[in-house]
């Protein structure tokens, strides 16, 4: 059966915390957002507008779910501070290839990783399709959760914008 992508599809965001941590993905998409107080969010905001400052696409809005880095030519480009999470950015930009071949638009993707000076291609594979059509089946059952997934401690929680929230009780 094919997937209802118009019923689905979620901000590019929501896939990038899916592969991070699925509560973090239930926190957020209730509204509970804390990730301006994260100096994390704030440093790679400013290493985003430092990025390319000769390019005019930087920071294309679709259909004010998508927010891309930079759309140039064959290649839409997201710039992260560093691969800590490689399978969660690798999966978010893949999301975007499909988003973008839903609407009529194929194109490739550019992983710029500040810190290491390095970058990663990616191109969307029939696989990787599928992969993104069960992720977003996952995401929607996870949303309607009425109760966040379970709290399970991960090497990123001291880390993540949500860690007094989740772990308050232990200090
Ligand atoms: S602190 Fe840990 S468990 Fe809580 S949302 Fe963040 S990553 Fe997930």
């Amino acid at each position: 059966m094919e997937l209802d992508f118009e019923k689905l599809k979620v901000q590019g965001v929501k896939i990038n915390y899916y592969y991070i941590c699925k509560r973090k993905l239930w926190l957020f998409d209730k509204g509970i957002t804390m990730e301006q107080n994260s100096d994390r969010v704030l440093s790679g905001k400013l290493i985003h507008e430092k990025s390319y400052p000769r390019l005019k696409n930087k920071e294309v809005m679709i259909d004010d779910i998508l927010k891309l880095d930079i759309m140039q030519g064959e290649y839409i480009k997201e710039t992260k501070i560093s691969s800590k999470m490689p399978k969660a950015d690798k999966m978010q930009l893949i999301y975007y290839l499909y988003y973008l071949k839903k609407l009529g638009i194929i194109k490739k993707g550019i992983i710029n990783y500040v810190k290491e000076k390095r970058q990663e291609e990616l191109e969307l594979t029939k696989e990787e399709e599928i992969n993104i059509e069960k992720t977003l089946i996952e995401i929607n059952k996870i949303t309607k959760m009425k109760h966040p997934p379970k709290l399970e401690k991960l090497l990123i929680c001291t880390k993540c914008a949500y860690y007094e929230f989740c772990f308050a009780k232990e200090e």
